[in-house]
């Protein structure tokens, strides 16, 4: 375990409003004035602190929403985006051009996988799909063309763990950029302190935690960052994935909770995956022992957060996972949508929606059963409750 502390990081950030406010204010425009014409054309050349000229480049509230993710990801800068999909568009083509390649793990989010698949290679940036945990395997398929290589810490759906330090020593070995998404395990995992170049998050999910909007970021060095926002030549300034200032702001006021969220959320998952094994039912958590990643994860965690809220089952049949979901929305377990890291427990099957991108002859391959049903496990105050209540709906469909 390490001893990095990113609720620490984050509690340290201090930031205020013009007035004092506890919360800095919301800038409410797209452009900002200038007293001398020499100030704008400066600004244009370079970036300087505490000056803005239009909201695509920076505004005040998104770049305290940056200052802030840094610090918990402990790189030396950030940015906010739109989305999730964004942030991974946006550092994948400031990286790659037209001729290279990227090294992808075969398990990541579907939306991911789609766009590596099916939309870069119409710019000529093509991917390879392999299983990231088989090193020998990374290393033999990187060729003078790669340029990236890319995964997630925790695996979407099917929850297998990255080895970032040794992703990071073959990324150096050979000068290709590894760039992690960390979705799954924000304050569990700091991907930097690892070796990561780029680390990405949807915040949509576990970082605003209350599914009310759709957000990402960027996390990396000065030098990528501003690479991003360079006017010429910037994904970030070109492809215009600006993060709306009132979301930035709520998110900036969520993120503050989101050590105290990652705990709770882990210690029911926790909870509810022992249980689970106790049925017999196929169990993926990387907090029980037996899972693959399981001592991996350990080695590579922060102290105090848990294994992350996410777990999945396989009850080996597409009509049975899908009349739980029904059964259990209907008993108030939670609900069943796509998506993760809200308050409230969120239940889909992979196979049929988020990973649905993924061809089924590959999503055999990699182990994605059509009876999958992925939890996101939510701040539930009475657990055993919860548990009671899945326990009924799989009696009554005789799943276990
Ligand atoms: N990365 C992971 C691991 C995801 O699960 C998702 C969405 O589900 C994304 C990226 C995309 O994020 P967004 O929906 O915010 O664009």
């Amino acid at each position: 375990m390490n001893k990095f502390d990113p609720s620490v990081a984050i509690h340290d950030y201090l930031v205020f409003g013009e007035f004092g406010d506890v919360n800095p204010s919301i800038t409410d425009s797209s452009t900002y004035t200038f007293l001398s014409t020499k100030r704008m054309e400066e600004l244009f050349s370079h970036e300087i602190e505490g000056c803005f000229l239009y909201s695509r480049h920076w505004n005040p509230i998104n770049k305290y929403l940056s200052g802030a993710l840094a610090r918990f990801e402990n790189t030396e800068s950030a940015q906010v985006t739109g989305s999730g999909m964004s942030a991974i568009n946006c550092a994948i083509m400031q990286i790659c051009s037209a001729g290279d390649e990227i090294i992808s793990s075969h398990t990541i989010y579907g939306g991911t996988y789609a766009l590596f698949k099916n939309f870069l290679p119409k710019f000529n940036i093509t991917t390879r799909f392999i299983d990231i945990t088989d090193l020998r395997r990374v290393e033999k398929s990187i060729t003078e063309r790669t340029k990236v290589i890319y995964c997630e810490t925790i695996s979407n759906p099917l929850l297998e763990i990255s080895d970032i330090p040794a992703l990071a020593k073959l990324a150096k070995k050979y000068g290709l950029k590894l760039v992690v998404d960390n979705t799954f395990a924000p304050m569990i995992v700091s991907p930097k302190r690892l070796g990561a170049d780029v680390v990405i998050h949807s915040m949509t999910k576990y970082i605003n935690g209350t599914s009310d909007c759709v957000a990402g970021c960027i996390c990396s060095t000065n030098e990528f960052i501003a690479s991003l926002n360079d006017i010429n030549s910037g994904a970030s300034m070109l492809l215009g994935p600006v993060l709306d200032s009132f979301r930035a702001s709520s998110i900036l006021k969520n993120i503050h909770s989101l050590h105290l969220r990652m705990q709770k959320h882990s210690e029911n998952a926790m909870y509810i995956a022992k249980k689970f094994v106790k049925l017999g039912l196929k169990t993926y958590y990387p907090g029980l022992p037996q899972h693959k990643g399981h001592k991996l994860l350990k080695s590579m965690m922060n102290n105090g957060f848990g294994f992350s809220g996410m777990i999945a089952i396989d009850v080996y049949d597409e009509k049975k996972a899908n009349k739980l979901m029904e059964m259990m929305q209907k008993e108030s377990v939670g609900y069943l949508a796509v998506s993760l890291g809200y308050f409230k427990t969120l239940f889909s099957a992979p196979s049929h929606s988020t990973s649905s991108e993924i061809p089924e002859e590959e999503q055999k391959q990699i182990g994605l059963g059509k009876g999958m049903v992925r939890f996101s496990i939510g701040l539930d105050n009475n657990i055993e409750e919860t548990f009671e209540r899945i326990k009924k709906c799989m009696k009554k469909l005789n799943i276990i």
